[in-house]
């Protein structure tokens, strides 16, 4: 929409440039639930706060409120559209609030702090006419946004709103989160998509007071609520189900899964042990997998630690690409640089500084495993059917030479 460059990377810019990308994603928010009155409401009474010291202002954030204004001035020139959702919301209030009486209470969930507030105001005034005083129930106040709660603010308005004085909450998940929200007999969802636990305190809220849960969403959201309300289905389906058993059974229940576990684990190290018992002495090479061309001898592969395959041989680092990466330290050794192969773009593993050495440890699956004319590919090394010597840090020591000083200079 606007041309918005950043002429150096600054704090200041940055920060400046977010607060307006939030503006316009709570905007997008509220013109999807609202009308689009209420996005210039919203917009132009963000632009105020953020023009409160103009001569302050950088230049960037000029630019921007340049560009936020224009969009304003289009919006108000639009033909006025009614959300068909808004007029469903407040005539579904109006049904909801006449059956179950108008001393009902009822929360509406919503995504942003900004539609919570816009969609308050507005049903507070849909609503008066049935005694149905609304407020917007949201996260609290932070350094990023001016409008929130404070702790005391929400205190106050739970009160309110146990002692009925307040009927109607408009709230966001941050708002109501951690909180004991008194029973309500009216809970709806607009357009906003909680996970399977969120939908099931959901429920619970209004479960007690024989109340009615409504959903009103577009179709991904409806979508994503559907698979939500079939996994908390699931679940309450499982916890009826251990519910109905004993305590004996149940124990017996998580004996056996134990019992299960146990005896795969076993399997597998089992499988593994055989695996090692059957690995021979032989002649074999590992050759690039991609080009085929880079190679290095089997007896010039050594076990470090058990774990890590070490290419114990000096002049292999010839014959490959160092790409160093950010340090990442893991256990006792950090990880350097990646290596590729010089003749082709095949990352054949990694060099690990270990103790000051920097040692190439190769990955299996970068090569074939070259066995007389056979060519054979193994996905792990633990595959791979030869005894490999294993190697100490003293023989290390002996093939990659510790340097203080940087190799090349
Ligand atoms: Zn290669």
């Amino acid at each position: 929409m606007c041309d918005t460059t950043l002429p150096e990377d600054s704090g200041r810019e940055m920060k400046c440039c977010l607060t307006h990308l939030g503006i316009l994603h709570e905007a997008l928010d509220i013109n999807y639930l609202m009308n689009v009155e209420h996005v210039v409401q919203f917009l132009n009474k963000k632009y105020v706060e953020e023009n409160q010291q103009p001569d302050k202002l950088i230049a960037i954030e000029r630019r921007l409120l340049r560009c936020g204004k224009e969009l304003v001035e289009k919006l108000k020139n639009q033909e006025i559209r009614l959300n068909p959702n808004l007029r469903l919301i407040s005539e579904k209030l109006q049904e909801l609030y006449y059956d179950a009486g108008n001393d009902s209470l009822g929360m509406i969930f919503v995504q942003t702090r900004a539609t919570a507030k816009s969609l308050a105001e507005y049903l507070n005034e849909k609503l008066k006419g049935l005694e149905i005083p609304v407020k917007p129930f949201i996260g609290s106040k932070n350094s990023e946004t001016a409008d929130g709660l404070s702790e005391t603010e929400k205190k106050e308005l739970l009160e309110d709103f146990r002692s009925h004085k307040i009927k109607l909450l408009v709230a966001t998940s941050v708002g109501s989160e951690g909180i004991d929200v008194p029973e309500c007999n009216i809970v709806m969802k607009y357009n906003y998509s909680g996970n399977e636990i969120n939908i099931i305190q959901m429920r619970g809220r209004t479960r007690k007071a024989g109340g009615q849960a409504i959903y009103i969403s577009d179709q991904s959201v409806l979508r994503r609520d559907l698979v939500s309300m079939e996994k908390a289905a699931v679940m309450h389906r499982a916890l009826d189900e251990l519910k109905k058993k004993g305590n004996d059974e149940i124990r017996t229940m998580i004996l056996t899964e134990q019992k299960n576990d146990l005896k795969h684990q076993e399997d597998e190290e089992r499988k593994l042990r055989d695996l090692q018992n059957q690995k021979k002495r032989g002649f074999f090479k590992l050759v690039c997998a991609t080009c085929r061309k880079t190679e290095i001898l089997g007896e010039n592969i050594k076990l470090y630690k058990q774990n890590h395959h070490v290419a114990a041989e000096r002049a292999f680092l010839d014959r490959v690409k160092k790409e160093d990466i950010k340090e990442e330290k893991i256990n006792q050794m950090i990880k350097k640089s990646i290596i590729y192969c010089k003749q082709c773009p095949q990352n054949l593993g990694k060099i690990f500084l270990i103790h000051g050495l920097e040692v190439p440890l190769l990955k299996i699956d970068a090569f074939l495993c070259k066995e007389g004319d056979k060519l054979r590919k193994y996905k792990n090394w633990k595959f791979v059917p030869y005894i490999i010597d294993e190697i100490n840090h003293k023989d290390l020591e002996v093939i990659f030479p510790k340097s203080t000083t940087p190799e090349e200079s």
